[in-house]
């Protein structure tokens, strides 16, 4: 208990001090710092090697903050009240007179913000001055970190300090959603659509892949371990690794699984550790087999055809 106070401090004083630091969050880890200063926000591009346009997500602890910066529509209160805080991205107006950082936005009107659930990640929200811009913690187009050790992987000395919370409950990042006008889905996420077409009682529209890049998760390259994968592999070729979901009677060395027994949400948890793992024991290439495109496994399938353009 005392030693998660000092680390929220520690946290605290680097943030502060315009640093970035990786935080936990129930998606994915994030890479963060303050979403109102320039320079904070400017250092995140630079160590992520993240191209100045594709904006961030902005963090806050509660709905009250957000209204110094972004307006508000009946959407976005359905839903914020039924999924916030978790893992859903809201793309709302931004107000004139907000102090976020143009780099944030990449100087659009409009703003994504989330409400982590992660209880380390709240604690540190609610004791700072300002909310925090915080994309995933990995290198742009690379695979998103799920622990304090896939950070460090990704980013060695130069991350300055990174707040532990464990491993990432659900391991995939956020659904967003654009408020704006028709509610639209911009990339799916770790929520069901379906979910949220129930609580709106409306159909949303999917734009997941856009002409119009606006959100990297659009991009055709992204979430990548960095060695050539392919998907709906019926068994793998010579020297590659396979990814399963469904058990089989024999194993061999280079067999994965991603879950116990076909279970979606354990695969979702696993899935960028397992292929982070993958690499780290030498392969060179990847095949995944078939996963059923249904609820989370729209959203697995998503992140490995992305991975699959390496
Ligand atoms: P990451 O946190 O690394 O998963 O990336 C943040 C995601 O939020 C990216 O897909 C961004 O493009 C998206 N995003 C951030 N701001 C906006 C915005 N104003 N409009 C649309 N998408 C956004
Ligand atoms: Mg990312």
């Amino acid at each position: 208990m005392k030693s998660i106070q000092s680390n929220i401090k520690k946290a605290k004083k680097y943030l502060d001090k315009n640093q970035c630091i990786a935080v936990p969050t129930e998606t994915v880890y994030g890479l963060a710092a303050n979403a109102y200063s320039n320079v904070s926000v400017k250092r995140i591009f630079k160590l992520k090697k993240r191209p100045a346009n594709n904006p961030l997500i902005v963090h806050y602890s509660d709905i009250n903050k957000l209204k110094n910066d972004c307006y508000i529509n009946d959407d976005f209160i359905k839903l914020y009240r039924k999924l916030s805080p978790g893992p859903i991205t809201f793309i709302l107006k931004l107000k004139k007179v907000s102090k976020i950082s143009k780099f944030v936005t990449n100087k659009q009107n409009t703003l994504a913000v989330r409400f982590p659930k992660h209880p380390l990640f709240k604690r540190l929200l609610k004791s700072l001055k300002y909310p925090l811009a915080a994309p995933s913690a990995n290198m742009s187009t690379r695979l998103s970190s799920v622990k304090a050790s896939d950070v460090i992987e990704e980013f060695g000395s130069k991350i300055k300090y990174v707040l532990d919370g464990g491993k990432c409950l659900i391991g995939l990042e956020s659904t967003i959603i654009n408020l704006l006008k028709k509610p639209t889905i911009l990339r799916f996420g770790a929520l069901d659509v379906s979910k949220i077409e129930k609580i709106l009682k409306k159909r949303v529209l999917i734009k997941t892949n856009s002409k119009k890049k606006i959100a990297p998760g659009q991009f055709p390259l992204h979430y990548s371990p960095g060695i050539p994968l392919r998907t709906n592999a019926k068994k793998p070729k010579k020297n590659e690794a396979f990814v399963l979901v469904k058990k089989r009677k024999s194993t061999m060395k280079n067999y994965y699984y991603l879950s116990k027994n076909n279970n979606l949400q354990q695969s979702a948890k696993n899935l960028y550790s397992l292929l982070r793992k993958i690499k780290n024991d030498g392969y060179k290439m990847i095949a995944v087999e078939k996963i059923q495109n249904k609820g989370i496994g729209k959203t697995i399938n998503d992140r490995l055809n992305r991975a699959s353009k390496y």
